[in-house]
């Protein structure tokens, strides 16, 4: 019986999430889960639990930046209080060209994917950063790389090639996807009957949508990088790409540099657009419905837009897929906000997608369809870990 803790590590703009589970003779358990969060700020929050939820870690410290923020997850690892990992695995949105399957990190692999930044530009230079501090902080433990792209390697040139100079897709401009380790865990919590055609929506901050058939992700909505797709919480979504190319002349005529220019377009159309650009109030969604009950008319198209553009989508992979079996809602918004459930579903029965009001008045895990939809809807949470663990406990036996 030999004990295996893998850590898995995920990490955002103002914080780093970790769990580690016990991985030994085909086990995955959780022992614990744990945040640092406020990076950047005076008052961050540390805290470790345990798998039945006790506080064991709950610290308030000071975290100026990221390397203050890891090393206290390092040194608490380190401490001889939890299970030392002995391996890592790393969430990555995107690899670029060249980095498709997940894979054990070396020095010279971090460099290849840092110089595909421009692919997932918001989560690339966190990642990269958070891979060189696990090499140097936990030596000799393996570290791997788990790519949101991996489940997406199966969409066909006619889903992945972009209509543009060829110039340009011989730079591995394409379609690429991402929340693809949400996906995948999707797929594998309905095995053994994962239906035929299926359609999950993952919709968080950041939200997309993917056609999946027989289990192989056939298309998904974001595109080279995450900004693509259905609009979201800051982001455009799918554009005609005029518009950015009127708001790029329109930065250009202050700009101090090409770059500066398009680095004030990037923060436009990831930052400051989406559901946060059309309320003029907020990206999240809780906050929307609070103004929508209290009559923001703003917030109310913002929501408008979004659920709109996701029933569009659906009706789009419903005939791609020709036909669906089943919808899953899935990520903080699908999880959680009834409404915009039911609002995306409202003008779908003409595809055989009819909800149940009385089931669909729940959060999380829940059938929500009506008895006699032809289509079933279902809500199910990610276990993007549990796919993180998987990968990292084949590639260590490979
Ligand atoms: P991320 O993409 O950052 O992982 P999440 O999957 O956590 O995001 O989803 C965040 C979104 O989920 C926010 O828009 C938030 O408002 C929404 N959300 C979370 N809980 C609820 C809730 N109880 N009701 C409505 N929306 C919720």
């Amino acid at each position: 019986m030999s004990s295996l803790p893998v850590l898995v590590l995920n990490s955002g703009s103002s914080s780093i999430k970790f769990a580690v589970y016990e991985a030994g003779n085909g086990e995955r358990r959780k022992l614990h889960e744990g945040a640092v969060d406020g990076i950047g700020t005076d008052l961050g929050k540390f805290w470790i639990k345990d798998a039945e939820g006790n506080k064991l870690v709950d610290q308030t410290p000071a975290l100026p930046n990221r390397a203050v923020a890891f090393a206290l997850v390092a040194d608490a690892l380190h401490s001889g209080d939890f299970p030392a990992p002995v391996a890592i695995g790393h969430r990555m949105v995107s690899g670029g060209p060249t980095v498709q399957e997940n894979q054990r990190i070396t020095p010279e692999l971090i460099d290849e994917m840092e110089s595909y930044t421009a692919f997932a530009p918001l989560h690339t230079p966190i990642a990269v950063y958070i891979m060189r501090e696990a090499l140097r902080l936990f030596p000799g433990i393996p570290n791997f790389v788990i790519l949101d792209t991996y489940f997406h390697r199966t969409m066909p040139e006619v889903v992945t090639h972009m209509p543009i100079p060829p110039e340009y897709a011989a730079m591995g401009v394409r379609r690429y996807g991402a929340h693809g380790i949400s996906y995948e865990s999707i797929v594998y919590q309905l095995q053994p009957d994962v239906p035929r055609k299926l359609i999950v929506a993952h919709l968080g901050n950041g939200a997309s949508i993917s056609a999946i058939r027989d289990g192989k992700c056939l298309d998904t909505s974001m595109g080279l990088t995450p900004t693509g797709g259905i609009i979201s919480g800051t982001r455009t979504g799918d554009i005609d790409p005029g518009v950015l190319l009127f708001i790029l002349r329109k930065i250009a005529e202050t700009a101090e540099s090409a770059s500066a220019a398009a680095d004030q377009l990037e923060t436009v159309a990831s930052k400051k657009a989406g559901l946060l650009g059309v309320s003029e109030l907020s990206n999240d969604m809780r906050d929307l419905r609070d103004a929508i009950k209290a009559g923001n008319a703003k917030a109310r198209l913002a929501v408008d837009k979004f659920t709109w553009t996701i029933a569009k989508w659906i009706g789009s992979y419903v005939a791609e897929l020709g036909g669906l079996d089943m919808l899953v809602f899935t990520g903080g918004i699908g999880e959680n906000d009834i409404a915009s459930r039911a609002e995306i579903c409202a003008g779908l029965g003409a595809l055989g997608i009819v909800l149940d009001p009385v089931r669909n008045n729940v959060r999380g895990e829940a059938l929500i369809s009506a008895e006699n939809s032809p289509v079933t809807v279902r809500v199910i949470p990610p276990a993007e870990d549990l796919i993180i663990v998987n990968h990292v406990v084949r590639l260590m036996g490979a």
